[in-house]
């Protein structure tokens, strides 16, 4: 699904590497926690695998395709087999929980009753029945953030990218988008989430990919958060 052959990212000539020589592959239907301080080269990870970012150098993998080669009009394709979760949630405010769910669904060129009848089995998925109506403010911070799940999954990606999707959520709340990331991922999809959350790395004993100034320094099945606190 993804294979990153050392590659090597640096911002600006001179700077240290955000990524130096990493080798990482992540098969179909893994579930794979990206932990490591701040600064070591989490984020980057992410941006290179979609393509938001170039490597400076090695081979970015990604659905079978060389990323770093793709031409530039082939990206938005790419984007589209890969959904995205972030620390902020990322609704658009002013729309209902119904819109924000069927623009996905919009840009890739669904009919208007594919919508009406994809929408409501995603947000069914996320446990948010009945709150298409909604708008994102009048929601909990959980509620909102599985919103942006459904958002993410309605156009079955094969990959589940998470930057931090539970660091704005208390300890329940980030256990049950845990569980609804976990049922993600057994049906299927390659879930990547990258998280200082050391709790429920250490609950969910998945595998586990440190990194430490751009290198990974721990790659372990059914891993555990370790590293710095
Ligand atoms: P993490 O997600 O683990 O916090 P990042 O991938 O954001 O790490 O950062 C890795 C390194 O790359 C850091 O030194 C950071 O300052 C640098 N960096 C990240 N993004 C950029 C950017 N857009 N421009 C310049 N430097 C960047
Ligand atoms: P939590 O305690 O988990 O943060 P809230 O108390 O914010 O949750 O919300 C509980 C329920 O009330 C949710 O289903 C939410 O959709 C609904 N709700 C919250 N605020 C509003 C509002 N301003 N208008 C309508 N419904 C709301």
């Amino acid at each position: 699904m993804i294979e990153f052959v050392n590659v090597t990212k640096i911002y600006q000539r001179g700077a240290k590497p955000a990524l130096d020589h990493a080798n990482i592959g992540i098969e179909k239907g893994e579930f794979v926690f990206l932990v490591g301080p701040s600064g070591s080269g989490k984020s980057t990870f992410l941006s290179l695998v979609l393509r938001e970012e170039r490597a400076t150098s090695g081979k970015v993998m990604v659905l079978g395709r060389d990323v770093t080669r793709m031409s530039r009009w082939k990206v938005p394709q790419l984007r589209r087999q890969i959904g995205t979760v972030f620390q902020d949630f990322r609704l658009l405010e002013g729309k209902t929980v119904f819109d924000n769910v069927a623009l996905a669904l919009q840009v890739t060129g669904h009919s208007r009753s594919d919508i009406r009848s994809m929408v409501p089995e995603a947000l069914s998925m996320v446990g948010l029945d009945g709150k298409e109506k909604r708008m994102p403010h009048e929601l909990s911070g959980g509620e909102q953030q599985r919103v942006a799940i459904a958002r993410a999954m309605v156009n079955r990606p094969q990959i589940l990218l998470a930057d931090e999707p539970t660091g704005n959520l208390d300890p329940t709340t980030s256990l049950g988008i845990m569980s609804l990331l976990d049922h993600i991922n057994r049906t299927g999809t390659t879930v990547v989430m990258a998280t200082h959350d050391d709790e429920i790395v250490d609950q969910m004993r998945m595998r586990v990919i440190e990194l430490r100034d751009g290198s990974v320094i721990r790659d372990q099945d059914r891993g555990v958060y370790g590293g710095l606190r």
